[in-house]
């Protein structure tokens, strides 16, 4: 079965799930209505819909994940939700916390050659502006799962892996403070209720006390 011109409401399902799996989340109906913003009666259809046509399988307890050929799919539309970010702000002068948006509608509707030029005039990135890995052409992508910042110990030395690229007052924060992809920081106390975070960032303004909800959206990788 080949796969052709995929409707939008499809990728952003796709996307949806493979963002749930990857989080080591439950891809169930009331995590997938949350995520799209949309009834959970239609994301049942939808879900049968997906099965039915083999992108997605059901995973007992722990609502659906992707088969390999939906995880095909929704690397693709990562792939040009990753490179659009990246060309808008290379190129044309876009803020990292101004291009999501204009991503989300251009992935559905740029072709693949046209992101392939994209990622040649960057000479083939391997992260977004926010840290986030880009799938190569072919499908690859870095499969290793970093841990958040709120689940590091107290007194780890810690890289800035990425951050999460869905709020453009919380990406301008993260920058006002230094606290960008590759940053480096101390974690000075990280409580064990998983309330919050305190760090210090290697040249940036601190000590900084961050909520767990806010630190759970930054992935790091550990000294
Ligand atoms: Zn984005």
């Amino acid at each position: 079965m080949k796969f052709t011109g995929l409707s939008r409401s499809v990728e952003d399902y796709l996307k949806a799930v493979y963002t749930l799996n990857e989080r080591g989340e439950a891809a169930g109906t009331s995590q997938l209505a949350r995520v799209l913003d949309v009834q959970p009666a239609s994301v049942s259809g939808m879900i049968r819909r997906l099965a039915e046509d083999g992108l997605l399988e059901h995973e007992p307890y722990r609502g659906v994940r992707l088969t390999r050929a939906g995880s095909r799919e929704a690397l693709k539309v990562l792939r040009r939700h990753r490179i659009i970010e990246s060309y808008l702000v290379q190129h044309l002068g876009f803020g990292w916390d101004d291009v999501h948006e204009e991503a989300e509608r251009l992935e559905h509707a740029a072709s693949d050659a046209l992101v392939d030029r994209m990622a040649e005039a960057m000479g083939h990135p391997t992260n977004d502006p926010h840290g986030a890995p880009i799938p190569t052409r072919g499908g690859d992508i870095d499969p290793t799962a970093y841990p958040g910042l709120d689940e590091v110990a107290t007194g780890s030395r810690i890289t800035v892996r990425s951050v999460s690229d869905q709020d453009p007052a919380r990406l301008r924060y993260f920058e006002s403070v230094g606290l960008v992809p590759g940053a480096e920081a101390v974690v000075n106390e990280s409580e064990s209720d998983g309330d919050h975070v305190t760090l210090t960032v290697k040249g940036g303004r601190g000590p900084l006390t961050l909520t767990a909800d806010v630190a759970r959206r930054v992935t790091v990788i550990e000294a």
